[in-house]
């Protein structure tokens, strides 16, 4: 809080204190309300923002009102291992954080345009996904809900018709896929068998109306088979209403495992070139995620969004000098530091 607290503040409301200040022992009762005093600086904290206060003094940011990028981390686990997981799993029990998600979605500003829900991997949480859904459609009717699944869960078509009968309108579940052969996507996911769960998961959710999104993420083990990927995308999953090719993040497992994953966008551009162009011209909804325009051919710069979230998004300094600078998706911090394409080059003046 930012007004200054003395004894005759009236704390009625407040769910908790954070506050800059030095508070006295025993000025806000324990039993009032819990609060966290001396923190270094609330000048990440806007109006509206919601935070969590752990008694341990831990304070987590869990919705910003100034983000496009809000998720809510929907748990630590997952039943795939994939190699280049930005966000590795733990085998945790967190079943008690169902509360806390609901509990969230009543704090957040209606007026938010989209929400993500992650993990981990969200269908874990069973009917409490459901329920999270069935909540965002109360609270938050005019927010878009993006989940991002490994979709192998929906191979229940049960689970996928009831996330269906939630109703909310404004909802997509992105899904990676990986390869159009199965032991090259189970390979990449550590998981056999997931991709025959992912696929009939996708046909699931299709059936029963729900939007999905396949995703596709660039690297080694994927790249060489990308424009076989894109004609099995579009015989099999005609019905997709996204499919996102995404460049590697270097966080999680992709910082180990970086030598196995790691090629230069500029050396599968034609590839991405041959892939975008053959969904587009048959009239599927394609993005380009991650990926810096100079790395990639002029004819599908149209293609490529500016997908990185704010607090993860840097350039180059020579970017400064770019005219493409402010349609360019630029370049997660994590790669800046680790690996990034020996392409990188400023436009002087913008191509036709
Ligand atoms: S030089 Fe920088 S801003 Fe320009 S296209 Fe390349 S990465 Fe983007």
């Amino acid at each position: 809080m930012t007004e200054k607290l003395s004894a005759e503040t009236s704390l009625r409301g407040y769910a908790g204190v954070l506050t800059t200040q030095k508070l006295p022992y025993g000025l806000v009762p324990a039993e009032l309300c819990p609060v966290i005093h001396c923190v270094k600086s609330l000048n990440h904290l806007a109006d509206r923002d919601v935070v969590a206060l752990n008694p341990n003094g831990y304070v987590r940011t869990l919705f910003r009102v100034a983000s496009e990028h809000n998720v809510l981390f929907a748990t630590d686990r997952c039943n795939s291992f994939c190699l280049m997981c930005s966000q590795p799993p733990r085998d945790v029990d967190d079943s008690d954080r169902l509360s806390e998600h609901l509990r969230l979605i009543e704090l957040i500003d209606p007026r938010t345009r989209e929400m993500g829900i992650t993990g981990g991997e969200p269908t874990l949480l069973k009917d409490g996904l459901i329920h999270i859904v069935r909540k965002c459609k109360e609270f938050l009717p005019q927010t878009a809900i993006h989940i991002l699944s490994n979709g192998r869960l929906f191979y229940y078509g049960s689970y996928a018709h009831n996330l269906a009968e939630v109703g909310h309108t404004d909802l997509m579940v992105g899904i990676p896929l990986y390869a159009d052969t199965d032991h090259e996507h189970d390979y990449i996911v550590q998981s056999r068998g997931a991709f025959d769960e992912t696929m009939v998961g996708f046909q699931n959710l299709g059936r029963h109306g729900v939007a999905v999104e396949v995703r596709v993420v660039t690297h080694r083990l994927t790249v060489h088979r990308l424009e076989n990927l894109a004609e099995f995308i579009y015989r099999n999953l005609p019905f997709a209403a996204h499919v996102a090719f995404m460049g590697l993040e270097t966080v999680g497992f992709a910082v180990p495992n970086i030598e196995t994953l790691w090629v230069d966008p500029w050396d599968y551009r034609h590839e991405l070139e041959q892939a975008t162009r053959y969904l587009a011209d048959r009239g599927m909804h394609v993005s380009i995620y991650n990926h810096q325009l100079c790395t990639l051919p002029v004819s599908i710069w149209t293609y490529s969004r500016m997908s990185i979230s704010d607090w993860k998004n840097e350039y180059l300094p020579i970017c400064s000098a770019c005219t493409a600078r402010e349609r360019c998706g630029g370049f997660f911090s994590s790669s800046i530091r680790a690996r990034h394409s020996e392409h990188i080059g400023p436009f002087e003046v913008l191509p036709a």
